[in-house]
């Protein structure tokens, strides 16, 4: 019997591989760079959200290193038992202070990672009686937390304000919640936050910011989209990564220090799950220092200099460049099969971009997904456009 139940799983693959759709590990053996190894084999990488280029910054490999001397390699049980070390408390200071600019009264909350943060914030604070208002190119771990949260969901199109202010209107819920990326992973444009605030505040609703591709990017000091826009509200919940731009790993919430304790009563993948490494906390305090202070300023400013050179070169006539003024750089092709080709082609040629179709993105809008970082060099992001304007016209 249970060999029946092996050969449903292998036809179900031989499907996903009839529909290009079937996916690949690939195996790295050197650290995050713009230059990889990649099974046996030296590639330009195009490909991480190692943004600013910290995932092997000598400092922070050293302050893993110390923190991993100091407090051993494990944190032995949850945060409420005795998985909460001194490198935690010490971390969730130091990020209330770096974004207390754009938060009042902020405290800030460590996550093992950025899906289990987004499952604690709409898990606590939604439940039977919260209606929820999600955004249609949401992250998967936010579509996850909405499930999760026993909440009655409701999708609103890409962007449209409009449509959510009437949803809003039409809710009886006592609990709002309006849940949105502020930088749209897979598009790379920003959602219309300062207005998505202040319908939040004109019903009552939370607004959740999932600011994983902002956070150490955007705004002047890299405190993220809240700084890059200038919001501050009471009714935002902000969730940053830390294993992106602040190239190591994790994330955080940040509120309301009531709102925090509210987390720590209530959520689930907080609550349930062992403390992360305390190393890794202590190394990224050594992160964030560089993320807020001249190196990442430098970092800030090299980023955004590879972004428009790329937007400018990168001249398609029948692709697609999406209008993104981020990192994130989405070349559209249409079906599975030429995206999987042109990735294949590039990957060839020494870059490692990656193809991403459904169910990631829609149907019909497969796409070379290019992530710049301030490690790559000028001639490494010239060099790419030209390869991936010659396999346009191939
Ligand atoms: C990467 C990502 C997450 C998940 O963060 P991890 O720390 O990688 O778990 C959540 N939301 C968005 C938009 C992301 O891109």
């Amino acid at each position: 019997m249970s060999r029946d139940l092996i050969a449903g799983l292998e036809q179900q693959l031989r499907e996903l591989d009839a529909q290009a759709l079937r996916r690949k590990l690939r195996v790295t053996d050197s650290p995050c760079d713009a230059q990889i190894r990649v099974d046996g084999r030296d590639m330009l990488a195009f490909c991480s959200n190692d943004y600013l280029g910290l995932a092997a910054h000598p400092h922070i490999v050293e302050a893993l290193r110390e923190g991993a001397l100091r407090y051993g390699a494990g944190s032995g049980a949850s945060h409420l038992i005795s998985g909460h070390s001194r490198a935690h408390a010490v971390l969730e200071e130091r990020l209330a202070e770096f974004v207390s600019p754009q938060i009042d009264n902020a405290r800030a909350l460590y996550f093992c990672t950025g899906y289990m943060a987004n499952l604690a914030m709409l898990g606590a604070l939604g439940g039977t009686d919260a209606e929820l208002f999600s955004e249609s190119l949401n992250h998967a771990s936010l579509i996850d937390g909405a499930r999760l949260s026993r909440a009655k969901v409701q999708v609103y199109p890409h962007g449209d304000v409009a449509q959510l202010a009437a949803l809003l209107q039409a809710s009886k819920a006592e609990t709002k919640l309006v849940v949105t990326d502020s930088v749209f992973s897979m598009d790379g444009n920003l959602a219309p936050l300062n207005e998505l605030t202040a319908l939040c505040e004109q019903h009552g609703a939370w607004l959740i910011v999932d600011d994983a591709h902002g956070f150490g990017v955007l705004g002047e000091h890299g405190r993220g989209v809240l700084e890059h826009l200038q919001l501050k509200s009471p009714n935002i919940v902000y969730m940053g990564t830390l294993g992106k731009a602040a190239g190591v790993a994790g994330a955080f919430v940040a509120a309301h220090a009531s709102v925090i304790e509210w987390l720590v009563q209530r959520a689930r993948p907080y609550i349930y799950t062992t403390a992360s490494s305390p190393a890794v906390a202590h190394a990224l305090l050594t992160a964030i220092d560089i993320v807020a202070g001249d190196e990442g300023n430098a970092r800030r400013a090299k980023l955004r200099m590879l972004i428009e050179q790329f937007c400018k070169e990168t001249v398609l006539r029948n692709w697609q460049l999406l209008p993104s003024a981020t990192a994130i750089q989405p070349v559209v092709i249409g079906g599975n099969d030429e995206a999987l080709r042109a990735a294949a082609a590039l990957y060839d040629a020494g870059y490692w971009v990656p193809a991403i179709r459904p169910p990631t993105v829609p149907a019909g809008t497969a796409r070379l997904r290019v992530t710049l970082s301030a490690a790559h060099r000028k001639e490494d992001v010239s060099h790419l456009s030209a390869a991936i304007l010659s396999l346009e016209n191939a």
